[in-house]
């Protein structure tokens, strides 16, 4: 069976993924942090679409509980790979840069960026080994244009971008693609606190996006159709990018 990895994937566009990826037949392994109830919910929708799969917490900004957690899963599945990682898990601490907390920006870059490093090298070996691999990250809007109040998480996003791009070089020859998915505006809980209605006004599709709309291209990038397509990024953003 064919397996994926998405970090994150109890909630939001996570669980987009995580559903899209199960119907698309894979086998999915649901990591997050906390939310115990919000992943089994995922896991049996998973269940639902006629897949399968199973819950793996860790802190994606712990290297070595992530270590562990997938050092025993790899223990545990020694005839098998994880052939998919969606880099998805990250949060938000939103300031201006002059009142910005030590923690708002280390919690960020370390949640959204050393993640991304943390987790992909633990996996990737696998990937080349079998010659086929897929690793899509979801990166942000604020990562390519910089928004107000989020230097840290827009510094984070970009970082991601950054190594999507030189990561899909080194490994493009062994059949391995890196991508990103920036969004734009999505409706989750990460954004619940934010103006919809004032916000929408400043973007052309005049609506904030779904998490199926963004798991809609995770799921492209993850099929073999997407073969030929590595280092890019791809927005989804109802039009809005400056
Ligand atoms: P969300 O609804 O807040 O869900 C966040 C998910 O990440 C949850 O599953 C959470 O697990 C998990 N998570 C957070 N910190 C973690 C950690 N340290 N270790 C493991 N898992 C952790 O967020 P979302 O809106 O779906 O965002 C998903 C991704 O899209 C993020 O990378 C975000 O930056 C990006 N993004 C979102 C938007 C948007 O408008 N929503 C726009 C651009 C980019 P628990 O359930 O255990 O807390």
């Amino acid at each position: 069976m064919k397996i994926a990895l998405v970090t994150g994937g109890s909630r939001g566009i996570g669980k987009a993924v995580c559903l899209k990826l199960a119907a698309m037949g894979y086998y999915i392994i649901i990591n997050y942090r906390s939310n115990t109830a919000e992943a089994e919910n995922t896991l049996n929708e998973v269940k639902q679409l006629g897949s399968d799969g199973e819950l793996l917490p860790f802190d994606v900004s712990d290297r070595a509980d992530i270590r562990k957690s997938l050092s025993e899963w790899k223990k545990r599945n020694s005839d098998k790979y994880i052939e998919v990682l969606v880099n998805n898990a990250g949060i938000r601490k939103d300031n201006i840069l002059p009142m910005m907390e030590d923690n708002e920006w280390d919690d960020v870059i370390n949640t959204n960026l050393h993640s991304f490093f943390n987790v992909t090298r633990e996996l990737t070996t696998d990937m080349l080994m079998n010659k086929y691999g897929r690793i899509i990250n979801i990166v942000s809007l604020s990562g390519l244009k910089g928004m107000s109040g989020q230097t840290n998480y827009s510094a984070a996003k970009a970082g991601v971008i950054g190594a999507t791009k030189a990561l899909a070089q080194e490994i493009a020859k062994k059949k391995v693609t890196v991508n990103a998915v920036a969004p734009g505006f999505i409706k989750t809980d990460m954004t619940e606190d934010l103006d919809e209605k004032m916000l929408k006004r400043m973007i052309p599709a005049n609506r904030f996006g779904k998490p199926e709309e963004v798991a809609a291209v995770v799921g492209f990038l993850a099929s073999e159709g997407a073969s030929y397509i590595t280092g890019e990024v791809i927005s989804v953003n109802g039009g809005l990018y400056t």
